[in-house]
């Protein structure tokens, strides 16, 4: 039972602007009742209902902040605790003031980090998957990401571990009954038996596991490396997308003198955008610093666009480009079309395939859904578009799943070499067990810490 009430400043995602007190526990309503200036006592407020009045300083009796406080009952809130959230519109420095007011109630203490969630987990209000969620949320980086973080906070990926382990609490159930009654003689019945529910599970881990890419991508977004000859438009493009002027553009060669990187998201895909001085032998100390750093970004990058000018006929650098980038992720960018075609476009099919050249003109910013076409067409087979939103991306649940995949191997090889029933009844559990730990059925004291402690304060 938990007897303390616990209170923080806690920034609602998406509203970077906006500072909200949240407080849980037994003591949240009363204790701000004590604080809360308003027509009518927090006391007698009703569930899920919004009050205007002020925060009043108790030992001065100072008004300190004009608000709006939102009353939630338990078990109908987020940490099925009685929850008041207080809005201050003053700032952060009025938000502040508020917190320590109400820190000063008997009873209240600031919350750690995630211990909001934690509670909510405690309490049931969450499984463990839907808790880590949260944490994906509060760090996504892009919408898609946020989308993808706020469906499996929703429960949706709850779901389908939790039909899973469906499956095999069945096959496990039907294992021990054949244990314990061997005289039925339904040894045959039970190992096709086996086969096919271990199978159908197999299957089923096999398609979250293949999200799990996607959602890690997603999450982290693609690191992407620019290169190119100098002056072939790769400050430009990198200008295009940010939409915001921080990489130097010029016409002298060579002035983008650093890597810089730039987070930005090409209609919901997430990049991560090196750009990568241009790739060239130089004497200029400073730009040979550049260059250092450009080839080691290249040599991580997931996806390297090519930039190659569509206006000059193609130079033994741009060749040289070509040759060294074979085998790599790359899409090659055809800039400058609105001056004159002077590329040989079969010199630079003979190295990528034709759908992963995108024809672009930095100037007139054309080209850029053709890019992102070919991104998306490289990245996620085409299925980024649908609305299946519930990847699986977290490293824990993607090592769990994989352990249950293996006990479910284990089973059905077992099973085809006539191993007795009790021994493959151990991987049929170690697989149900493996998938409850994903729900956080299974999982100890630390573990549980350690997971909660990654949260931002307050939530
Ligand atoms: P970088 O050296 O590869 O980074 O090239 P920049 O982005 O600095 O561009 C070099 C020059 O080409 C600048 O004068 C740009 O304005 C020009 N440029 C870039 N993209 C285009 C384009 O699509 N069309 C035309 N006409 N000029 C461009
Ligand atoms: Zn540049």
């Amino acid at each position: 039972m938990i007897h303390d009430t616990i209170a923080a400043i806690s920034t609602a995602v998406g509203e970077g602007g906006i500072a909200i007190i949240r407080i849980s526990g037994p003591d949240a309503i009363s204790g701000t009742a004590r604080i809360f200036q308003s027509k009518t006592s927090l006391n007698e407020a009703q569930s899920h209902t919004v009050n205007y009045g002020h925060i009043i300083d108790p030992t001065t009796g100072e008004q300190v902040e004009e608000v709006l406080v939102t009353v939630m009952r338990g078990p109908r809130s987020f940490t099925a605790e009685d929850v008041v959230e207080i809005n201050a519109h003053g700032g952060v420095v009025a938000v502040k003031q508020v917190l320590d007011v109400v820190l000063q109630q008997e009873g209240f203490r600031t919350a750690e980090p995630g211990e909001f969630t934690k509670r909510a987990f405690l309490n049931g209000r969450i499984d463990l998957m839907q808790a880590e969620a949260v944490i994906d949320l509060i760090r996504s980086k892009s919408d898609r990401a946020f989308s993808v973080a706020r469906k499996q906070a929703e429960g949706a990926l709850s779901k389908q571990i939790k039909a899973l382990r469906q499956t095999v609490i069945e096959l496990l159930a039907h294992i021990e009954v054949n244990i314990d009654y061997p005289e039925h003689d339904v040894e045959d019945l039970t190992s096709a038996y086996i086969r096919e529910q271990c199978g159908s599970a197999i299957e089923a881990i096999g398609k979250l596991l293949k999200t799990a890419n996607e959602g890690k991508i997603l999450r982290e977004g693609i690191l992407t490396a620019i290169v190119g000859r100098p002056n072939v438009g790769k400050s430009s493009l990198m200008n295009v997308l940010t939409q915001e002027n921080k990489a130097i553009v010029t016409d002298i060669p060579g002035t983008t003198r650093d890597v810089i990187e730039q987070f930005v998201t090409l209609n919901g895909i997430p990049l991560r955008l090196l750009d990568t001085a241009g790739i060239r032998d130089t004497e200029d100390v400073v730009e040979k610093i550049g260059v250092e750093r450009s080839r080691s970004a290249l040599a991580e990058a997931e996806l390297i666009l090519l930039v190659l000018n569509y206006n000059e006929p193609l130079q033994p650098g741009d060749r040289e480009l070509l040759e060294q980038l074979a085998g790599r992720s790359v899409i090659v960018i055809l800039n400058k079309t609105d001056l004159p075609h002077q590329l040989e476009i079969e010199v630079v099919e003979q190295f990528v395939p034709a759908d992963s050249i995108v024809r672009m003109s930095m100037l007139e910013e054309r080209g850029l859904d053709r890019l992102e076409q070919a991104i998306s067409d490289m990245f996620f087979e085409g299925q980024l578009e649908s609305n299946d939103l519930t990847y699986v991306s977290n490293v824990r649940h993607i090592s769990l799943l994989k352990r249950a995949n293996q006990s479910l191997v284990d089973a059905i090889e077992a099973s085809n070499m006539g191993i007795p029933i009790d021994v493959i009844q151990i991987d049929v559990r170690s697989a149900w067990e493996s998938l409850g730990e994903i729900l956080g059925d299974e999982v100890g004291d630390s573990l549980i810490d350690q997971i909660f402690s990654q949260f931002c304060l307050g939530k």
